[in-house]
């Protein structure tokens, strides 16, 4: 074949390859287009997942009628021209292709009117194919249909997932651009159901409410930007008492656009530990504002990777702004205080103690003396009523309603009942939670239960079991394994923690739990986190074991005293709740 020179339709059907690989990358590149021409409400509708309809409709500055089929051309753009600086990130991805591209592979009908001007144009493009722009009455703004998306290139149809899928995706891209502009009121109408409606009043708690609901939207916690600095980060971070089981919902904005950046979120993340039990993540956005020049647009046409010329430092800001926000935060929370239970100060007198949570800081971890032997067999008032004059008490926390116990189903899950519904407990994730705060204070407090062996036990280790038991052995102390090297590769047991004596599981097996979890790399965090872990999980009652009323009760109310106690300490559910809402749903009463 000679050298030629790419047919336009081709060359666009090329391009929408890149930038278009399904219906949500339609919805960003319209929308995006609507953000940059002012727009301050964008309504947003789709149907079967996209393919069959996309329109997205603003009332912003609108195309001017004589330009409206210029859009369409390739590489046409109202928002580059030959002075500008391609590196700067306000220019990121205008490249004049998301149009040319969408209307190379479905038909898209344009209406668009600027505020001024007396009648709109409307515009249509089928495959590439256009119609001369006609003149339409219209309101102010751009509304962009786009339908039949991908009909005439079967090999994308095939990538595309199942409708449900891509609108999944579409509510995704919407949040984010809703989260990242929170001046501007979005709505999402998803085959008929309105999915997302945000109000655009500037606050992104509103668009936290719309998307997870006003009670996590109320517990989030403001950053407090340093206003002196070129670098900033502002913006909303979730509480310890409500996360997620992903990093999903880490959104963040740099300098007003919504992108992507993984070492970022990873510093949020970061510095949420010692805040948030092994696999549970925190709901933020953060808005970083950096000076143009610092930022490395790396303009991938569809996905909005981001690089900092200074990584480390925005790094650092970021994790040094959201572990002070956590710091800083009032304990709003209390749990109803029981008969019996003294109400402590006011919340405001209990700020600033939430030091106390951050247990796993190097500086606050116990030697090897730290373990003290205290008495056995403690019951549960007894530890309640220690909690209940210790400053831990006064930390942030989650809040259950008080339960009352009704029954047990398949000798694993309680039932209870609650001002608000039914609830479904995990016997086994329950106790795991109660025991895991439990030994956690303890080893924090260097208060140790600790129970010797009568007879000491050898346990015979792998070399590698045997270096990691030997290298942890002053943390193994503290939390109450007393163990001795017996050889070069076996130990002496000779006392365990307490819990675990009383639930008349072995100690030998729990340590090699954790060593092998350690090993097999299955457990995360922190050393001290995994062995405690590993303990309370040992020594909680199991799934598939009868529980009388009384035990469970005993249970559900020392539940009601954990700082979690709606996850064990893996991040799994403890409980799931049937709300009195869902009942009468399901029973057809509402
Ligand atoms: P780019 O956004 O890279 O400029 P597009 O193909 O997405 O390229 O859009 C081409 C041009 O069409 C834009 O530069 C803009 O002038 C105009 N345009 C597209 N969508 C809108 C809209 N919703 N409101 C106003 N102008 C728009
Ligand atoms: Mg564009």
């Amino acid at each position: 074949m000679p050298i030629h020179v790419l047919s336009n339709s081709l060359a666009s059907r090329i391009a929408a390859g890149e930038v278009i690989e399904r219906p949500a990358s339609v919805v960003k590149e319209l929308v995006e287009n609507s953000l940059d021409a002012a727009a301050t409400r964008i309504d947003i509708t789709v149907e079967g997942g996209g393919l069959r309809l996309i329109r997205v409709v603003d009332n912003g500055s609108g195309i001017p009628r004589d330009e409206i089929s210029l859009a369409f051309e390739r590489f046409a753009t109202s928002k580059i021209d030959e002075d500008s600086d391609l590196d700067d990130i306000k220019s990121m991805g205008f490249r004049g292709e998301a149009l040319p591209s969408i209307a190379s592979v479905a038909h898209v009908e344009a209406v668009s009117r600027q505020p001024d001007a007396e009648a709109g144009a409307k515009f249509e493009i089928r495959f590439g194919e256009a119609q001369p722009a006609s003149p339409a009455g219209a309101p102010v703004g751009t509304s962009m249909s786009v339908e039949h998306l991908f009909r005439n290139v079967p090999a994308r149809l095939k990538f595309t997932s199942s409708p449900t899928g891509e609108s999944t995706r579409i509510h995704e891209v919407i949040s984010g651009l809703a989260l990242a502009r929170p001046e501007v009121a979005f709505s999402l109408t998803i085959d008929g159901k309105s999915r997302l409606s945000t109000p655009g009043n500037g606050d992104p708690r509103e668009v936290i409410a719309a998307l997870y609901g006003r009670d996590v939207a109320s517990a989030m916690i403001p950053l407090a930007p340093d206003d002196s600095s070129p670098f900033r980060a502002s913006g909303l971070v979730s509480s310890p008492s409500t996360s997620r089981g992903n990093r999903r919902y880490i959104t963040l904005a740099v300098n007003g656009r919504l992108v992507q950046n993984r070492r970022i979120s990873f510093a949020i993340e970061q510095a949420y530990h010692g805040y948030l039990p092994e696999r549970r993540f925190p709901i933020a956005v953060v808005y970083i504002e950096a000076p143009f020049e610092d930022i490395d647009v790396n303009v991938h046409p569809a996905k909005a990777e981001v690089r900092f010329l200074r990584e480390q430092l925005i790094f650092g800001l970021v994790q040094q702004t959201v572990r002070a926000a956590l710091a800083e935060m009032a304990p709003v929370h209390r749990v109803a205080p029981h008969p019996g239970q003294n109400q402590q100060g006011s919340p405001n007198e209990q700020a600033g103690t939430v030091g106390e949570r951050r247990l796993f800081e190097e500086a606050a971890w116990p030697t090897a003396n730290g373990a003290t032997a205290t008495a056995n067999g403690t019951d549960s008032t007894a530890q309640n009523g220690e909690n209940e004059a210790a400053p831990h008490q006064n930390t942030y926390r989650d809040v259950l309603p008080v339960l009352r116990v009704i029954g047990q189903s398949q000798d694993t899950y309680i039932i209870a009942e609650g001002p608000d519904g039914l609830y479904l407990i995990d016997q086994h994730a329950a106790h795991e939670r109660v025991l895991y705060e439990r030994v956690t204070k303890q080893f924090a407090d260097h208060a140790a239960e600790v129970q010797p062996l009568l007879e000491p036990e050898t346990i015979e280790l792998s070399p590698p079991h045997f270096t990691e038991l030997v290298a942890h052995a002053d943390d193994l102390a503290a939390a109450g394994f007393t163990t001795e090297p017996f050889g070069d590769r076996a130990v002496l047991l000779r006392a365990v923690p307490s819990m675990l004596a009383t639930s008349g599981r072995s100690g030998r097996e729990a340590l090699i739990g954790l060593l092998d979890g350690v090993a097999e790399g299955r457990q995360t965090g922190w050393w001290a986190e995994r062995m405690l872990a590993t303990i309370a999980c040992h020594s909680a009652i199991r799934a598939g074991r009868t529980v009388k009323t009384d035990e469970a009760r005993a249970l559900i109310r020392q539940l009601e005293e954990c700082e979690q106690p709606r996850t064990c300490p893996h991040g799994r559910p403890t409980m799931v709740h049937l709300t009195t809402g869902t009942l009468e749903r399901e029973f057809g009463r509402r």
